[in-house]
């Protein structure tokens, strides 16, 4: 009989959080480059006709959008808005941030940048403009690309609006870095006209906040070969885990406590993990964890340095809330078909994700049992017999064996009790 229980093992162990090495950090040995720096929209900076400013008076919510979504090709700017000639200058005269809707941006949102800039000149002015984005918590997250775009400036006053985030690389250092809550600013936006390149970093609007929610930003560290050994197709990585956190979950309550397993109450959560949780996970992919290793705290600690290699951080991941140091990332999700079972460490904010068989069910089960140790949870089988027999039915025991699985994940309350969210 395979038990998760005996292959999924929190590791408490002593002594071990004051003797963590440094790392070298910033690897960039061939391993999971960066994918983006968010959306690039190619468009025209609209001409506003009043010359108003936006997204200071409005509450950005109803200003127009001067970006024009085109096809992601190299077809280079529209040059029909007005003609592009050599009597026109390009100011900055203001930025503003949203989030989605234009409604006050929160952690992991999705950024709206509308820039508004001033040509007075004659001619409209081709250029490549490109957002940096500072953050006042995060170490490194400085002058970091939010989004790019190329335009047309006519004469006169003309906003363009762009999106990025929320997860961000910085394309020099290959650094990753994620939309936490906290003080940003625009702190440059530079801008490049046929080669020669100005960072304008004089304009009104710059400071924004990021206020905190339920939102979790996860990196999610893989191996192909989980992928390809995998009984199901997802569209991604980040699409097979938002499947695993959101697909149905229950909270059994039983009517006696001192029958743990007798009768009682199911509470239902459609929303899933996430849901039963009051979180919602936002996860970024990175391949390349192609190791393997010997013990569970080894493969922690394998997780951990590759998350650090990766994001480029400078000491190894350190978990214990979110922390300045994390690139605004909150913990660790690691998938590897080299791992038989699971692993967490619920100090270091990290777990692995193995296999037990290879079918999607019992994979996810495996994969919200290592995050309810995350959030705190031990296993249940002391509420039990004191061995466990009886109950194997739900996720912190085992989970699939309960007569509700695969349609349900059950959990039972007394784990429940013990899980919450502490990254902020
Ligand atoms: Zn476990």
């Amino acid at each position: 009989m395979s038990r998760l229980t005996n292959l999924a093992v929190l590791m408490l162990l002593a002594g071990c959080s004051g003797t963590l090495g440094e790392i070298d950090a910033g690897h960039d040995d061939g391993l999971a480059p960066g994918t983006g720096n968010g959306q690039h929209d190619a468009g025209v900076a609209e001409p506003r006709p009043d010359g108003s400013t936006p997204g200071t008076s409005d509450g950005g919510g109803q200003q127009s959008d001067g970006s024009v979504p085109g096809p992601e090709s190299d077809a280079g700017p529209p040059v029909d808005a007005c003609p592009v000639g050599p009597n026109g200058t390009l100011d900055v005269v203001s930025v503003a941030v949203t989030g989605p809707e234009g409604a006050a941006p929160s952690k992991g949102d999705e950024l709206t940048v509308h820039v508004t800039l001033r040509n007075e000149g004659k001619d409209g002015i081709a250029a490549d403009l490109t957002v940096l984005l500072d953050s006042f918590r995060f170490d490194d997250f400085r002058s970091i690309p939010l989004a790019s775009t190329q335009l047309t400036a006519c004469p006169g006053e003309s906003t363009v609006s762009l999106r990025g985030g929320p997860f961000l690389s910085d394309p020099i250092t290959n650094r990753q870095f994620a939309l936490g809550s906290g003080d940003y600013a625009i702190s440059g936006v530079v801008l490049n006209r046929a080669g020669a390149v100005v960072t304008d970093s004089e304009f009104s609007g710059a400071a924004f906040n990021l206020a905190t929610n339920n939102v979790l930003l996860v990196p999610v560290l893989y191996n192909q070969g989980y992928f390809e050994q995998l009984e199901g197709d997802f569209a991604s990585p980040e699409a097979y885990l938002e499947h695993a956190f959101t697909r149905r979950n229950e909270i059994f309550t039983p009517d006696n406590p001192a029958d743990p397993d007798g009768n009682g109450q199911f509470e239902l959560y459609e929303g899933g993990f996430d849901q039963m949780m009051g979180v919602r996970h936002v996860f970024k992919a990175f391949i390349g964890f192609e190791g393997t290793f010997d013990s569970g705290e080894e493969w922690c600690y394998g997780a951990m340095d590759y998350a650090s290699q990766v994001l480029g951080l400078k000491a190894r991941w350190g978990g214990g809330g979110t922390r300045n140091d994390q690139h605004g990332f909150d913990y660790v999700i690691a998938l590897s078909s080299n791992k038989s079972g699971g692993v967490a460490w619920s100090p270091f904010d990290v777990q692995v994700s193995g296999f037990i068989d290879r079918d999607v069910d019992r994979q996810q089960i495996i994969a919200v049992h290592e995050s309810g140790h995350v959030f705190g949870s031990p296993h249940c089988d002391e509420l039990g017999n004191g061995e466990g027999s009886n109950l194997q039915g739900y996720v912190m025991c085992a989970g699939e064996k309960h007569g509700r699985y695969p349609e349900s994940f059950v959990w039972h309350t007394e784990s429940r009790k013990t899980m919450s969210s502490r990254w902020n």
